[in-house]
């Protein structure tokens, strides 16, 4: 499966998952001519995507949803997503734990199935799509990890993972009180050691790709984020590319 981050952060997420017959994104958060113009940039032709599947209806994960209108590229989402897109009569409706099954009879079969996070939207949603050849799970904005979640993700040869901020820098950052709780809230944004943990429970040592995304750019540095998954999963005897890979977007 290749798994390619287009954009990641407040200011747009975009992620591309394709097992070299099908390829979907999953979130358009930049602008419409953006998503053409990185995509293109990134060698994927717009006429090949095949579904576009938002996890919520917040900016930096929609704003482009008109991309899909130019292509006729289908939209997935939950009822919660469409009905706050204004997408209720021409999205796909998708539900927590119910598989899409596309190219079922071929060896370049995929299977997406939907898992409720925990996120202040409408219905957010993360993305287990599983193919031939191993199983990407995209988690994106989400203030914890169920053991709900950790069952939809398990297994997976690909971890696409919010890793958002750092909790001292958020504390002693400059956003204000209000915003410092939500994004702390369980329906708020993983930190890093809430994402290390998770990560903990999900890798095995089986040579798993984890792509750590959707970093604050003012309460967070890569280092931090790396060091802390790093440290949880030694804890389990496991080091960075001997039983597992690591990259920061
Ligand atoms: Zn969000
Ligand atoms: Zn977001």
């Amino acid at each position: 499966m290749q798994v390619r981050v287009h954009a990641t952060g407040s200011t747009g997420n975009c992620v591309s998952i394709s097992n070299g017959h099908i390829t979907i994104l999953v979130d358009v958060g930049l602008p419409k001519t953006k998503i053409e113009k990185i995509l293109l940039e990134d060698g994927i032709d717009p006429t090949k995507i095949h579904s576009i599947w938002i996890t919520h209806e917040h900016e930096d994960h929609c704003k482009g949803v008109a991309f899909a209108d130019k292509y006729k590229i289908p939209v997935y989402a939950s009822e919660g997503t469409l009905k706050a897109l204004n997408r209720l009569d021409t999205g796909r409706i998708v539900k927590d734990g119910k598989s899409q099954c596309f190219d079922a009879f071929s060896p370049k079969h995929l299977f997406v199935t939907p898992f409720n996070v925990s996120h202040d939207a409408f219905e957010p949603l993360g993305f287990a799509i599983q193919g031939a050849d191993g199983k990407v799970s995209v988690m994106m904005d989400t203030g914890i990890v169920t053991p709900d979640m950790l069952r939809a993700m398990a297994n997976s040869t690909v971890y696409v993972f919010e890793c958002n901020h750092d909790e001292d820098m958020l504390m002693n950052g400059e956003y204000n009180e209000a915003l410092k709780r939500r994004i702390l809230a369980t329906t708020g944004h993983l930190s890093n050691d809430a994402a290390a943990v998770a990560l903990s429970r999900l890798i095995k040592g089986t040579g798993e790709r984890i792509m750590l995304t959707h970093m604050s750019s003012s309460n967070n540095m890569p280092g931090l984020a790396a060091a802390a998954v790093k440290r949880a999963l030694k804890k389990n005897g496991l080091k960075a590319n001997v039983h597992y890979t690591l990259e920061v977007f």
